[in-house]
């Protein structure tokens, strides 16, 4: 049975529109992977290891909603190859970078792997997460902190749409 998957796609490096439309088109390619919905992008200042730095090149974030018969941890193999593709590279954490690929929610799955946590254990308190997601999916819901809506209502101040 195919599972619904939410990712977050975003960047600071290079052209990040350009990178996202391309990352997106490189998902929409994976074999048994279907994309259902694309949100809005937001802009936001960048979050680094020191807090937020106004100065950093401001990252652009969305996310997607996806359906796949991929095992997350395949799922999450093939979103590295898409990041090294356009670009990423890892030096420190929360560094800048092109492309960063996350998954989300992975249908109800809760996990806490060392290279998959499920959900994303930092998605619920980022507004450029939960802002394009409440506007993609009004109803959504993230296990464990309820509507992704009223997540997103407390954290609308950080990010602005494009
Ligand atoms: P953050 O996880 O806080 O958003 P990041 O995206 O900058 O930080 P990365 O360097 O891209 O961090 O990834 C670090 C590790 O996180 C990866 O090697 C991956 O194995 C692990 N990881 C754990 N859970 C997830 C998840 N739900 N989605 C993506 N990567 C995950
Ligand atoms: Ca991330
Ligand atoms: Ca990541």
């Amino acid at each position: 049975m195919p599972e619904q998957a939410v990712l977050a796609i975003g960047g600071n490096l290079g052209d990040r529109q350009k990178t996202i439309k391309s990352a997106i088109k490189h998902i929409k390619a994976l074999e048994g992977v279907e994309v259902i919905k694309k949100s809005p992008l937001f802009e936001s200042f960048a979050a680094t290891a020191e807090g937020i730095d106004e100065k950093a090149p401001r990252y652009l974030n969305g996310v997607i909603q996806i359906e796949t018969v991929l095992k997350p941890g395949v799922l999450l193999t093939k979103l590295r190859e898409i990041e090294t593709s356009h670009g990423r590279v890892r030096l420190e954490r929360w560094g800048s970078r092109t492309l960063d690929i996350d998954i989300i929610t992975y249908g109800n799955l809760i996990k806490d792997g060392k290279r998959l946590t499920l959900p994303h254990p930092r998605a619920y308190e980022r507004a450029f997460v939960v802002v394009p997601w409440a506007a993609m999916d009004p109803s959504a819901k993230l296990l464990g902190h309820g509507s992704v809506a009223a997540l997103a209502e407390d954290l609308k101040s950080q990010v602005w749409e494009v």
